[in-house]
């Protein structure tokens, strides 16, 4: 899949580490059937540019390059209170001399707070030029559109990015990482049996498994639910990635059956803590080093050790682990995931 004719803007300087996880794996094949689970395997997108980067980094590279070809001067996105895609949006914005507002979809009432730790302290501290607070359930395509005419009667250009990035051209940037990683499997010689992914907004899933499909990767994607199970999930999944190819405009169809993800880790709500959260954070901190979020990372790694225990793997599998970031959010979260109390 050719990329070249894309606008692109580069965030990160080398392709993020892929490393194998030995004492996590031990760690988990002790909870599994028969004392076996997978071998484990992290590509370190939590450690992207615009520090400290993640998926939306990636997504980021291709939208702020369409934005600066269309002479915009302010993005315009919206996310949660402790949005990652907000922060990395914002940072973009910074480093390329635009300016950045947002829209905050308080999806739990009362979660925002203008002096919260985490991303909103960064969103304060990287300067954003403005934020608009709407109640959960509200319509942002509309609360964006608001806030980008307010910046054309002041005589800006805005530019409107969709939450979490997840458009065609945003999930480019999973198509990009999709090649990356088929160079770096073959650069170490390592051969992965499957791929482990979150799934939100879906570019991220959407993005490489169009990537995977259109450069015959032939590794299968699960995807762990982070707002929702798979009859609401796996259709937006599928619509994105159909989205991403025929922008690349390579014949390429989506087969229906290649969209997987998989439910019941994310409850009771989006960014509310459950115990197989705190679970995972504290096994992968304490078996490597390695630092999870609570909102999404933690949950899709909950989704990955679930799955083991379940059987789901082959004991002798290697499954990679897409650690997609959200670093900053685990300080507005600290008391939860030290003490298990939420
Ligand atoms: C946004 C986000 C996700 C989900 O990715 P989507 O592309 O929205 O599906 C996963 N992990 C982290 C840390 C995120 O910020």
């Amino acid at each position: 899949m050719d990329l070249s004719r894309f606008p692109r803007r580069v965030y990160t300087e080398h392709p993020t580490p892929l490393e194998f996880a030995p004492r996590f794996s031990q760690a988990l094949a002790t909870t599994c059937p028969g004392g076996k689970g997978p071998r484990v395997w992290i590509k370190r997108d939590d450690m992207l540019g615009l520090f400290p980067g993640g998926n939306k980094t990636r997504k980021l590279e291709f939208l702020a390059a369409d934005a600066l070809e269309k002479g915009a001067t302010t993005l315009v996105t919206c996310g949660a209170p402790q949005s990652n895609h907000c922060r990395i949006t914002l940072a973009a914005a910074v480093k390329e001399g635009l300016r950045c507002r947002f829209v905050i979809e308080e999806r739990v009432p009362g979660s925002y707070s203008s002096t919260a730790s985490g991303n909103n302290f960064m969103f304060n501290l990287m300067g954003v030029e403005a934020i608009t607070v709407v109640p959960g359930g509200s319509n942002m395509a509309e609360a964006m559109q608001k806030v980008a005419d307010e910046v054309t009667a002041q005589g800006g250009k805005a530019y409107i990015i969709p939450g979490g990035g997840s458009n065609a051209l945003g999930g480019l940037g999973y198509v990009a990482c999709a090649q990356e990683l088929q160079q770096q499997f073959y650069d170490m010689g390592v051969t992965i049996d499957r791929v482990v992914v979150g799934s939100g907004s879906s570019g991220t899933h959407g993005g490489l498994l169009a990537g995977f499909l259109g450069n015959h990767i032939d590794i299968p994607i699960v995807g762990i639910g982070v707002s929702r199970d798979p009859a609401d999930q796996e259709p937006l999944v599928y619509k994105e990635a159909q989205a991403v190819a025929d922008l690349l405009n390579v014949g390429l169809t989506i087969p229906r059956d290649k969209v997987v993800s998989v439910g019941g880790y994310w409850q009771p709500k989006y960014s509310i803590p459950n115990d197989m959260m705190v679970e995972a954070v504290q096994m992968l901190a304490r078996s490597e080093g390695i630092l999870l979020d609570p909102v999404y990372t933690g949950k899709i790694m909950a989704g990955l050790i679930g799955l083991a225990r379940k059987g789901f793997f082959n004991p002798d599998e290697n499954v990679m682990f897409l650690h997609t970031g959200g670093l900053p959010s685990l300080h507005a979260y600290e008391q939860v995931v030290l003490t298990g109390e939420h």
